[in-house]
């Protein structure tokens, strides 16, 4: 069958809540990146997952894998340079004529979309018309290495799903509800009253975490908790009654954490210097602070890969990992701080959830705060890696964002609790 003919098949528009129930109706979670989509097969009624996949290399050398949970599927597809998908819309179109022919009778009912920036008006999630794009396309200036591919993601589905309800999905919405001092920078108010704040990211991964929490340790998620986001992204979250209180993130996603190729905090004084002083235009700083710095930067261009770092045992590597984990235990002290104590402490995110090292790392010398580590639990992954005796609960608990946003999408689309 051609992708015409394959896209015409499953394009059905629900016209009530009741598609969701249709038999093979599926939920279709997109987080787009700037050179990649991922995405999620959700059934609609669950929402339980069922395929899971990426397209990388949109524009360039691009590779597709995706793996269904049943294990049934799992598929990897490379295009030589320049034949692969040539843009977002490109490598949707590939992705839904590619499930329609894995899922035969397959009936998308609604989109949820990861969206990195919901500005000061998006305090939750959104069902997206026209209004909404021209809102999110004005706080591009603000993420503009995230926000332009979000909403090319956006448009993209738009295009090839006509009247199925999409949903926006904002990483800063979990943390749209912190006090003024976590709120803001010292700089003159009217900055402030433009938008120019803390705003928090990763909110997905945390409301996830603290819907966990909520159902497996009621009291604590009670309590003052840090959650530390670590992947290529990395943040913190400090969360009292499960709900954010201050991140390590502030304006852009480039403040607290170092990251993979991102710098984390950094003296201001530095971008002035590298203007007055070296030269550089606003674009190559930008590059330099999102793509050339972190634990690549500090690796001496080694790897922005924690993995690869952890194997290398070369100096800079190591050097790297030390810093990495010196921040962390440094916000770990100032959010305990914020919330006035500490009840427990969760480890998210690709290193966090893998690197049985990096979190005995930064949990070593914490005693101060009440927390011992269990060693063996820790090496083993548990779920809780905390002594029987550690006053403060650390956990291991891995993220599922696509699993929130799925949550989110079929809230807004089909019950309008928040549409
Ligand atoms: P993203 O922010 O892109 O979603 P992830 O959450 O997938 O990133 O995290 C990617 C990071 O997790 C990489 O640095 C990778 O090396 C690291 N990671 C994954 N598995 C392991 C592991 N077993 N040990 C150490 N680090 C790991």
């Amino acid at each position: 069958m051609s992708t015409a003919a394959l896209l015409s098949a499953r394009i059905a528009p629900p016209t009530a809540a009741a598609a969701r129930r249709r038999d093979g109706a599926s939920l279709l979670t997109l987080n787009a990146g700037s050179s990649s989509i991922k995405f999620a097969l959700f059934a609609a009624d669950g929402p339980q997952l069922g395929i899971v996949g990426q397209i990388e290399g949109i524009g360039a050398t691009a590779a597709f894998h995706a793996h269904s949970v049943d294990g049934r599927i799992d598929e990897h597809h490379a295009w030589q340079d320049g034949h692969g998908p040539i843009d977002h819309a490109d490598a949707l179109t590939w992705i839904i004529a590619w499930l329609a022919q894995k899922q035969p009778g397959l009936d998308v009912v609604a989109v949820g979309h990861r969206v990195v920036h919901g500005g000061l008006a998006y305090a939750a999630p959104v069902l997206i018309d026209d209004d909404v794009v021209n809102r999110l396309a004005q706080l591009e200036p603000l993420a503009p290495l995230h926000q332009p591919h979000n909403l090319a993601g956006v448009a993209a589905a738009r295009a090839a799903f006509g009247r199925v309800p999409q949903v926006a999905c904002f990483d800063t919405a979990f943390h749209r509800d912190h006090p003024f001092v976590n709120d803001t920078f010292a700089l003159p108010r009217e900055l402030y009253d433009a938008g120019v704040r803390r705003y928090g990211f990763h909110g997905l991964s945390y409301e996830y975490i603290a819907l966990r929490l909520r159902e497996s340790f009621p009291m604590h998620v009670a309590g003052r908790v840090l959650v530390a986001h670590l992947g290529n992204g990395a943040s913190m979250c400090a969360m009292r009654d499960g709900r954010s209180v201050a991140s390590t993130m502030g304006f852009s996603a480039l403040d607290g954490l170092p990251m993979g190729t991102r710098c984390g905090q950094l003296d201001p004084g530095v971008l002035l210097y590298l203007m007055q002083h070296e030269g550089m235009r606003p674009e190559q700083i930008a590059e330099l602070l999102y793509k050339r710095s972190g634990l690549k930067g500090l690796s001496g261009g080694l790897s922005h890969d924690m993995r690869t770092l952890e194997a290398a045992g070369t100096r800079e590597a190591d050097e790297a990992i030390d810093y990495f984990v010196f921040r962390i235990k440094r916000e770990i002290g100032g959010l305990a701080a914020a919330l006035e104590g500490l009840d427990a402490v969760v480890f998210t995110g690709g290193i966090g959830e893998n690197s049985a090292r990096i979190r005995a790392r930064v949990l070593q010398g914490m005693a101060w705060l009440g927390i011992e580590l269990d060693e063996a639990r820790n090496r083993a992954g548990d779920t809780v890696i905390s002594s029987t005796r550690s006053r403060v609960l650390c956990l291991r608990i891995p993220t599922d964002e696509e699993g929130m946003i799925a949550r989110h999408t079929l809230e807004v689309a089909f019950e309008g609790a928040r549409a």
